[in-house]
This record gives C-alpha cells, sequence and structure tokens, in this order.
C-alpha cells in the first residue's frame, strides 16, 4: 500500500532529540569542569537566550562577564569537538522508524520551534536532516499549526508527533482532520522523582507534562506507537 499522499510531522526536542541529556546534563557538566559556577550558568544562558542562544554566544557571555577570567579557547574547543557531532542524543527509535516511514513512501516534515540557528545546529549535528524532505523551524510558540494549514491541502492525510499538547491543540483548530499524538519520554519513575541528578535529566521534557489538553490527542512513549499505514 502506497502512502504518498500521507505526511508525517515530527518535532525535535524531546521528541526525536534528547534534549536535556545533551543540554542540561552534558553541556553544562562540560562547561562545569571549567569552572562555571550555576549562578553564572544560568545568568548568562537568561541574556543570551533573549538575543537568540547559541553554544558560541554562550561562551562569549560567560567570558565577559568573568572578566576575561574564563577560557574562550577551551569553551570553544569543547564545543567545536564533543559538541560537533550530536548523533548519540537522538532516541534509538528514531532512525528506524524514519526509515520504515520511507519505505511506505510517507512525506516527511521536521517540524521544529526555537531559534532557528540553534535548532538547525541540533539537527545538523544530529545528522539526522537528510532523512527529511522539507524542515521547518518556527521561531514563534504556536506557529507551528500555521506551517500545517499551509499544505494541508496536498495531503490526503497528516499524522503529527509532538511532545507539547498545546501545539497540538492549536493544530487541531485549525486543521481538525490532522491525527495528533503526544509523545511523553520521561519514565513514570522519575516524574516525581527528588534526586538532584534526576532533575536536570528531564528539566524541560517533565514541564510538558503538567499541561492541560483541549483535544484528545493519542498518548505514546516512542514512535513505534505512531500507525502510518
Ligand atoms: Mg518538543
Amino acid at each position: 500500500m502506497s502512502n504518498l499522499n500521507t505526511a508525517l510531522f515530527l518535532d525535535f526536542d524531546h521528541t526525536l532529540f534528547d534534549t536535556d541529556e545533551f543540554f542540561h546534563v552534558d553541556v553544562r557538566g562540560a562547561f562545569g569542569h571549567l569552572g562555571i559556577d550555576d549562578a553564572l550558568w544560568e545568568q548568562t544562558y537568561e541574556r543570551v537566550w533573549k538575543a537568540g542562544y547559541t553554544l558560541e554566544r554562550h561562551a562569549e557571555e560567560i567570558h565577559r562577564q568573568s572578566g576575561n577570567q574564563l577560557p574562550l579557547g577551551e569553551m570553544r574547543s569543547i564545543i567545536d569537538g564533543t559538541f560537533s557531532d550530536l548523533r548519540r542524543y537522538l532516541f534509538s527509535d528514531v532512525l528506524p522508524f524514519l526509515r520504515r516511514a520511507k519505505e511506505k513512501d510517507v512525506y516527511l516534515f521536521l517540524l521544529s520551534f526555537g531559534n532557528p540557528d540553534w535548532q538547525r545546529y541540533k539537527v545538523l549535528a544530529s545528522r539526522v536532516g537528510s532523512h527529511f524532505d522539507d524542515m521547518f523551524f518556527v521561531p514563534k510558540e504556536g506557529g507551528k499549526a500555521g506551517i500545517i494549514l499551509e499544505v494541508a491541502d496536498r495531503f490526503d492525510r497528516i499524522i503529527v508527533v509532538d511532545n507539547n499538547p498545546a501545539e497540538l491543540d492549536l493544530i487541531k483548530d485549525m486543521v481538525s482532520t490532522v491525527e495528533t499524538y503526544c509523545i511523553n519520554r520521561v519514565p513514570d519513575e522519575m516524574f516525581d522523582s527528588r534526586d538532584g541528578s534526576a532533575r536536570l535529566r528531564f528539566l524541560e521534557a517533565k514541564k510538558y507534562l503538567g499541561k492541560t489538553w483541549r483535544y484528545q490527542h493519542v498518548v505514546c512513549r516512542d514512535l513505534n506507537g505512531i500507525l502510518f499505514l
């Protein structure tokens, strides 16, 4: 059976990519080894985020705010070395799933919210871009629905997978026939964990779990629950 008229939109952070493990555990840990304390990290992070986050800009801001004491060269070599290849942060089901979808002629879209430079870096460094027919980086929260509305006429069937139920609700408002899946990659035992390392390990992903939904999205824990046939 051909799926030429089926489109599958996949979110990136916390859906395909373990953003918390990458950013809040590993990047922060690597910079922490250079003597960057939590307060300096958080204060500089907030400031850079407003201007459009990249690791390079964050390193420059840390360097500047430390009175040029913290080593910018070492920070840059960590970014260009350790964090130039992010394939290890893709969830293990991602590549087999994308290959299976392609074998079934599903049209694959990446639909990612966030600063486009930052999102593009993570996507390209995880070497996943070539699996997609098209990629969209949406800088405005709630902007995903508009992208789907634009292409809706071209497909008989549209499936969307995201960990953010608020985006899925807005998509349903605009295109009611879309099949929506809300993915939750946080293990149940981690939801109430008070362990400090677990806090960073699921820092952002957990924030989406408490949100209320206006529509009934299909709940899944991995991509194997997505039915595209
Ligand atoms: Mg996400």
